[in-house]
Formats: C-alpha cells, sequence, structure tokens
C-alpha cells in the first residue's frame, strides 16, 4: 500500500509548535477582532439612530399651526430647521408629493434624496430608518411623517452623516488587522525562540547519541548538566542502555575471543595424536615386517593415541553440548544407591593409590536432584584426577559434609598438590599445571566438571597444598531426607 506521506509530520517539532500557537493565537485574535468591530459598529449605529430621531422629534414638537384645513401646510408653522442642525446632521421636510418645503443651510445646494417608495411608504404614517448615498457620502436618515390632524401633511427627513463612524470604523479594522498581525508575528518569532530554547536540550541529546553512534564508542556517555526533568530522565534512562549495550557487547566480543581460543587449542590438542599416530604408521612402513616387537610397540603407540583421541573429541563433545546451552534433565537420586553404583566403576580405574570411598550407608536417606549419568561423570573426572596425580603408597577417600541447603561430597587425595597460583586456573580449558609429568590427561576434565556442577545448580571446592594433597569437594543443592 502507498502511503501518502503527511508533509505536516515533515516538520521539525519546533516549527509545528510555532505553527500551532500561533494559529491558535490568529483565530483568537480574529474572533476577539471581529466582536470588537461587531459590538462597536452595532452601538455607533444605534446612537446614531437614536441622535437621528430625536432630532426628528424635536423639530416636530417646535411645529406650530396656525390656521384650519384645508389648507395645512400653509398654515403650518415650521420651526427653522437650522437650529436643530450640526455639521453632520441635515433637515429637509417635503410635501406628500415629494416637494422640498424646508432644508437646513448646510445642506447647501444637495438635497436629501426622497425616493418612490421611500414617500409612499412615509405616508402611511410610521417613521422609518434608512440609509441612502447622497451624493459621495452615506448618510442615515429617520423620516418622519408629519401629521395634523390624521393627515399627512409632510415628510421631515433627518440625516446623518456615517462618515465619521464609516471613518472610525474603518480606522479600527486597520488597527485591528495590522495590530493582530504584528501581535501573531511577534509572538511566533518568540515562539519559534522559545521552542528553540526548551528544544536545544533534545538536540543536544541527539547530537551527542549521534558523536556516539558515529565514533562507534560505547563506553562514552551523554553529558547532561540540568534539572531531573524529562531531559535528565531520557539522558539516564540512554546512559543506561549504553552501559547495557556495553555490557552485552563486551561478554559478546569475550565470549567469541573464548571460542576462537577453545577451537585453536582443540585443533592443536587433536593435532598432536594425529602427528604421532602419523610418524607410527610412516615407521612401520619403512621397516616392513623386519622386527615383529617394534612392530608391536608401535602399534601399541598408535592405540594409545588413538584412544586419547577418542578421549579428547568426547570431551570436547561434552563441552560443546554444554556451552550450546544443552540442559540436562534431572531427577531425585538417593546419594546412597549413586555412591555404590560409583565405587563400582571407581574400581576399574587404573592407579597406584589405595582406594576407601566411605560407606553409602553414611549418606542414607539424603537425596539429590541431578542427572546420575553426568553425576557420575563429574565424580570420575575427579576421581581419575587423584588417582592420576597420587604415586604408589598414597591413599585417595570420599567423605561428605553438609552446610544449609547443601551436601558436599569430597574426594581427598595425598597426591602431588597443586601451587595456589594455579588453583585459579585448573577449571581452563586446556590448562595442566604440570604437562610433563603425567600424559594422558586431555586439560578440559575439570572444566568439564565444573560445567555439571554448574547445571546442577552447585559448587565446586579446591582445597590443596603441594606435596600433602588435594580435596575436590562438589557442593549439591535440593538435599533432603528422605
Ligand atoms: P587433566 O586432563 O590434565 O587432568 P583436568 O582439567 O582434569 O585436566 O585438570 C587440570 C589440571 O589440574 C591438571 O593438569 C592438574 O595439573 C591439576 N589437577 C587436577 N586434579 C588434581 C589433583 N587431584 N591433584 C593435583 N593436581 C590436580
Amino acid at each position: 500500500m502507498n502511503i501518502i506521506e503527511n508533509p505536516w509530520r515533515k516538520l521539525s517539532v519546533r516549527m509545528r509548535l510555532t505553527v500551532w500557537y500561533s494559529t491558535v493565537l490568529s483565530l483568537t485574535l480574529l474572533a476577539l477582532g471581529v466582536f470588537l468591530y461587531l459590538f462597536l459598529s452595532h452601538n455607533l449605529h444605534q446612537e446614531i439612530d437614536q441622535s437621528v430621531a430625536n432630532q426628528a422629534n424635536q423639530v416636530v414638537r417646535s411645529i406650530t399651526v396656525v390656521g384650519e384645513f384645508p389648507f395645512p401646510l400653509s398654515q403650518v408653522i415650521l420651526p427653522n430647521v437650522d437650529v436643530f442642525a450640526s455639521p453632520d446632521t441635515y433637515l429637509q421636510v417635503v410635501n406628500d408629493h415629494g416637494e422640498i418645503l424646508a432644508r437646513s443651510n448646510n445642506l447647501g445646494n444637495q438635497v436629501l434624496p426622497l425616493s418612490r417608495q421611500t414617500l409612499l411608504y412615509a405616508v402611511k404614517g410610521k417613521g422609518f430608518y434608512e440609509t441612502i448615498e447622497a451624493g459621495d457620502q452615506r448618510l442615515r436618515t429617520f423620516n418622519l411623517p408629519l401629521t395634523y390632524r390624521d393627515q399627512i401633511i409632510g415628510i421631515l427627513q433627518v440625516g446623518r452623516s456615517l462618515v465619521p463612524v464609516d471613518r472610525a470604523l474603518g480606522r479600527l479594522s486597520f488597527v485591528l488587522f495590522t495590530g493582530g498581525l504584528v501581535t501573531v508575528l511577534l509572538t511566533g518569532m518568540l515562539g519559534w525562540f522559545l521552542a528553540g530554547m526548551a528544544l536545544r536540550p533534545i538536540d543536544r541529546l541527539i547530537q551527542a547519541a549521534a558523536d556516539i553512534q558515529e565514533a562507534r564508542d560505547l563506553q562514552s556517555r551523554i553529558h547532561y548538566e540540568g534539572p531531573a526533568d524529562e531531559i535528565g530522565e531520557l539522558t539516564a534512562t540512554i546512559n543506561d542502555m549504553l552501559a547495557r549495550l556495553h555490557g552485552a557487547y563486551q561478554s559478546l566480543e569475550e565470549g567469541i575471543a573464548t571460542q576462537k581460543r577453545f577451537v585453536s587449542d582443540a585443533s592443536h590438542e587433536l593435532r598432536t595424536p594425529l602427528t604421532t599416530i602419523r610418524g607410527n604408521i610412516e615407521l612401520l612402513q619403512k621397516m616392513g615386517d623386519i622386527d615383529p616387537e617394534a612392530r608391536r610397540e608401535v602399534l601399541a603407540d598408535i592405540a594409545g593415541e588413538t584412544e586419547r583421541m577418542t578421549r579428547l573429541v568426547n570431551d570436547l563433545l561434552a563441552l560443546a553440548r554444554a556451552d550450546a546451552g544443552f540442559k540436562i534433565t534431572k531427577a531425585t537420586l538417593s546419594l546412597q544407591e549413586f555412591l555404590a553404583d560409583l565405587y563400582r566403576q571407581v574400581r576399574l580405574i587404573p592407579g597406584q593409590a589405595t582406594f576407601r570411598g566411605m560407606d553409602p550407608a553414611e549418606v542414607k536417606g539424603i537425596q539429590v536432584t541431578a542427572n546420575p549419568d553426568y553425576l557420575k561423570q563429574l565424580f570420575l573426572i575427579i576421581i581419575d584426577n587423584a588417582f592420576k596425580y597420587t604415586p604408589a603408597g598414597g591413599r585417595v577417600w570420599l567423605d561428605t559434609r553438609q552446610k544449609p541447603g547443601f551436601i558436599g561430597i569430597t574426594v581427598h587425595d595425598t597426591g602431588t598438590g597443586i601451587a595456589p597460583e594455579d588453583i585459579p586456573k585448573i577449571f581452563r580449558r586446556f590448562y595442566r599445571a604440570d604437562r610433563a609429568r603425567v600424559g594422558s590427561g586431555t586439560g578440559l576434565g575439570l572444566a568439564i566438571a565444573n560445567r555439571i556442577v554448574e547445571q546442577h545448580g552447585g559448587e565446586l571446592e579446591v582445597e590443596s597444598s603441594p606435596g600433602v594433597g588435594s580435596a575436590f569437594t562438589v557442593w549439591l543443592p535440593n538435599v533432603f531426607l528422605a
């Protein structure tokens, strides 16, 4: 659908505000002006009407009758109309045929026009107003029939010039129009200026946000010095948003860097056994069938490396699954049964140290929410390490601890121990404190163990002193007695 763009929406807020209140002001002034004009015009006209009517009545009052009918007009003595005239007021008396009987001097050689209709209307006996054109000016006249003994003997016309009123109204409309126009222009300008002032902080905000976007610098913040008004709130919100974005971006970058390191470490780790295998195969090819003993050794080497690679690939897979957010399914598990099962597998771990698991009856009735397979993998990694790093004559043993909401199972050994500076590093992927000593490790075991504990909402705790031994405690939550 083609949406027709509204040009009004393209205008800036500042322009729209200015146009809005200028329009409102113009309409208000216009309404006020029209009202004022009409009110004044009505009043002035009414005043003129009253004055001409008064004048006419005064004239009528001063008419005297000296004789009797049938020659009324000759017997009617008209007053000197000039007495009633004023520079703007003209008087004229006509008979019922329209002939002028008297008129005020200020008319000069002019006459107050009297149309046939007016005459006809007047002879009906009632006074009435008329607005007429006389010469170059407009006049308001009051036509009053003069009656004597119910007989119309003439018509008195009192006219007053509308020129002063027209002039006053003209001046008024000029003042209203120009005054209104100037007011609208001035307030429009003032409004434009005020809107600009009010919107300036927003302009600055837009500028600051644009600068940040241009520099792609999520660390910078918008500087705002002002009251804690809407603009202040907006600035704070944008700054908060920037901080969050920065945090998210950073962890994303860190995540990508970790993944890159992981991939390069993994490729490196996989290349080592592959190189050994290839070297051995080449050796086999060169040797032929000459020395069966050497041949057996080379094959054993290949088998060992293949096994190591299988372990490595399995570990990598486990970690990759954990990284992908693979959720493990958990169920309520009896620790007693779990430990009994674990001991059966521990027996298969090669090692020179002696092993003593605690009596599973010690944890009788204690249950945890866990995935039995992953939990077993976790303990096998730790116990396997304990054997790996404990020489002949040493001991590996298990016991339990408790703290509110958690049950801890500790794997102790009297092995080589870990240097304090290495302890924080041993959970890192591919980290091995002493590579030379034990060749079978992948450096991924504790990283996997840590992920499994995390998935169970628990903690992995290490205490160790070099030459004395280590203790790895797996803390698991949701413990309850059955
Ligand atoms: P690895 O396959 O090398 O055992 P891990 O991730 O399981 O990898 O362990 C990381 C490092 O932590 C080991 O290389 C070792 O130096 C140290 N470590 C782990 N467990 C023990 C332990 N019980 N005694 C001494 N050192 C240990």
